[in-house]
């Protein structure tokens, strides 16, 4: 490979996605390095170098940190990336690093269902918690003395989109911070930093890694002091990743476009198979173009999920469905090569209807996908 940077070629999104963090090349050397088992590393003297306790560093999160800051931030340099053991260590280390006593932070109410859980912790340390829709930008409205933002875009699991570019032109005019998760978009439908964003953070568990056989969550920001932080913060809670999820994780990211166009082209072809169902409502799929968020996704996304959402007439209806299923397994999470499906409401804490399906599209060939929906729907309703 070459060395000189100027020389070298502007790639696309394939070929980012099967080099991205890997070192440069070394003779008899393996092209991806194995994950570093280590709790401590060689350290005589005084403490200097990358690798010293592994609570700290470690090289093998070294590599996908930077394969995650390449996706996120495509040629920039100076991105730091920090990642922990799961998406909720993510998102709790940016909101507890940021808040202090007496902050307000907005918040949206239709994000992830662990969000409010977060937001007993921030109130119970004095910080003072708003919160507002995701459509409509209905968080511009609650900004006023803000000191940190948090968007959730396409929410999970409602994919309602807010204009991003817009809300954080508002939140830093007033001085407020602006993290983005990223979870639903991944990197590759999605760049909260190139939007203004000062944090993107996800769930690395979802569509990142694809194959439902981790957790991870990440960080990445621009800015070296709030990286910093949030670096610390991980070292204090100690939320940090094996290093074989971190090496799991690297080695799924080769094939995060490949699975990613398929699971999209998928949640495309089944969103529109159920359009014009009698016994399907309240059908979401930021990618129709009836959707009430096709037009900002549009705008601000390069694709629209592997996520689609829809209601059935009602509880014992969405369980005839979900069990009448070959093809998708009833399972929780996203964003997986498999296709999964749940019936949300039976978690409690969204405040969605009872026959509400949160369908996740996998890599399945399109016309088995969506001809097994399809007679499990026909199956269902004959049941009723
Ligand atoms: C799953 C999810 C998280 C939490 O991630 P974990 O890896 O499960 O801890 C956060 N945000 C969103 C939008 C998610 O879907």
């Amino acid at each position: 490979m070459n060395d000189d940077t100027d020389d070298r070629p502007r790639v696309g999104e394939g070929t980012r996605a099967v080099r991205a963090g890997l070192p440069d090349p070394v003779k008899n050397e393996p092209t991806m390095p194995g994950p570093v088992f280590a709790a401590h590393f060689h350290l005589p003297g005084d403490v200097e170098g990358p690798y010293t306790y592994g609570r700290d560093t470690n090289p093998t999160w070294t590599l996908l940190e930077r394969a995650i800051g390449e996706l996120e931030a495509p040629g920039e340099e100076g991105v730091d990336t920090v990642v922990f053991a799961s998406g909720m260590a993510a998102v709790s280390a940016v909101l507890l690093s940021q808040a202090r006593a007496g902050d307000t932070v907005v918040l949206p109410d239709d994000g992830y269902q662990a969000l409010p859980l977060v937001r007993d912790q921030l109130e119970a340390y004095g910080v003072h918690v708003r919160t507002a829709p995701t459509g409509g930008e209905a968080q511009l409205a609650v900004l006023e003395g803000a000191r940190l933002l948090w968007i959730e875009s396409p929410s999970n699991p409602g994919l309602d989109v807010c204009d991003i570019r817009r809300l954080v032109e508002a939140a830093h005019a007033g001085g407020a911070l602006v993290a983005v998760d990223n979870t639903l978009a991944t990197p590759l439908g999605q760049r909260p930093l190139a939007l203004g964003a000062d944090f993107s953070v996800a769930s690395g568990t979802k569509g990142l890694t694809g194959h439902g056989d981790l957790l991870l969550g990440y960080v990445a920001c621009r800015d070296a002091a709030l990286a910093g932080r949030v670096r610390q913060w991980r070292k204090v809670v100690g939320a940090v990743p094996g290093p074989m999820e971190a090496w799991l994780a690297h080695r799924s990211l080769a094939t995060l476009q490949l699975r990613t166009l398929r699971q999209w082209d998928n949640a495309l072809a089944l969103a529109e198979a159920l359009t014009d169902r009698a016994d399907v409502t309240g059908l979401r799929y930021p990618g129709l173009p009836t959707d009430p968020s096709h037009k900002t996704a549009t705008r601000q996304m390069s694709g629209y999920g592997s996520v689609v959402s829809f209601t059935l007439p009602d509880r014992a209806h969405a369980e005839r469905f979900m069990s009448a299923l070959h093809l998708v397994e009833d399972a929780t999470s996203f964003g997986g090569v498999r296709s999964t499906a749940e019936r949300r409401g039976r978690w409690g804490g969204d405040a969605v209807p009872d026959g509400f399906i949160r369908f996740s599209a996998g890599a399945e060939d399109t016309e088995d996908l969506v001809a097994d929906v399809l007679r499990a729907l026909d199956r269902a309703a004959a049941e009723s």
